[in-house]
């Protein structure tokens, strides 16, 4: 019998929980590590439609990036998916900030994928001290409007937004989800930053430090740990029914 617990202990191997940044709610969030598991969802976010994806198809765990619990709840109305999963017997594990550090985690995906799209050196370091982004350089340096179009191919994105220092990017500073307050951090060391939900006043603070910012949306850049998560249990449980749901981009655009 796997039980939610034996998952958990797994993640924690992977993406520790205990890594966690200090304003994070990663870990186990609803339902208890006792529980039994025979299927399980991998996906981005737990929205009422995933809770309710996850009881159609009989889950018995969710796994997903983002804490469905993230400030306190002083209340759990029916629309809301923690209502939903408590009520169909749903256990929820959130890897979060843990997953976007870890070694194989969200950030090295994206460098993967990069790796398969463009040519990069070996050496990929970190973008800070925290461990969360990565910095890759590429081989031959290129004008931000073609890497822009570049990693929109390779993300699958609808829309990429993007600002142009004017020049080469050869050093680019990759960081999942919501990175851009990583800009004066990364300045003289990165060319361009790769990340997404950039609000207006961080593209003037771009472009006052002399950094192209590239803009591929929280969702794209960060939807790519549903495949390779579900892969990794699938391995590692091979009597686990595993379900990638990767609920599709919320945003539609015009
Ligand atoms: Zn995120």
């Amino acid at each position: 019998m796997i039980t939610v617990g034996d998952i958990y202990q797994y993640l924690d191997k992977i993406a520790p929980f205990a890594s966690q940044e200090k304003w994070d709610n990663s870990g186990l969030l609803v339902g208890s590590p006792w529980q039994e598991v025979r299927h399980v969802m991998v996906t981005l976010d737990i929205s009422a439609e995933t809770s309710a994806k996850a009881a159609e198809l009989g889950c018995d765990l969710v796994i997903a990036h983002h804490p469905v619990i993230f400030s306190p709840l002083r209340s759990i109305p029916v629309e809301h998916p923690v209502y939903g999963m408590i009520t169909n017997g749903i256990a929820a594990i959130c890897t979060h900030t843990p997953l976007d550090m870890a070694q194989d985690g969200i950030n090295d995906i994206l460098v993967s994928k990069l790796c398969e799209t463009l040519a990069v050196e070996n050496d990929v370091q970190p973008l800070d001290d925290s461990g969360i982004g990565r910095i890759v350089t590429l081989t031959e340096p290129m004008a931000a409007s073609s890497l822009a179009q570049s990693v929109k191919e390779m993300l699958g994105c609808t829309v990429v937004r993007y600002s142009d220092s004017g020049k080469e990017i050869a050093t680019l500073g990759i960081c999942s989800g919501s990175g851009s307050s990583f800009l004066e951090e990364i300045a003289g060391k990165c060319d361009a930053l790769l990340t997404g939900d950039v609000k207006h006043d961080r593209w003037y603070a771009a472009k006052d430090l002399g950094i192209s910012l590239i803009d591929c949306g929280h969702y794209h850049t960060e939807v790519v740990m549903v495949s390779a998560l579900a892969e990794k249990l699938r391995e590692k449980f091979p009597m686990l029914t595993v379900t990638e749901w990767e609920g599709g981009d919320p945003v539609a655009y015009v």
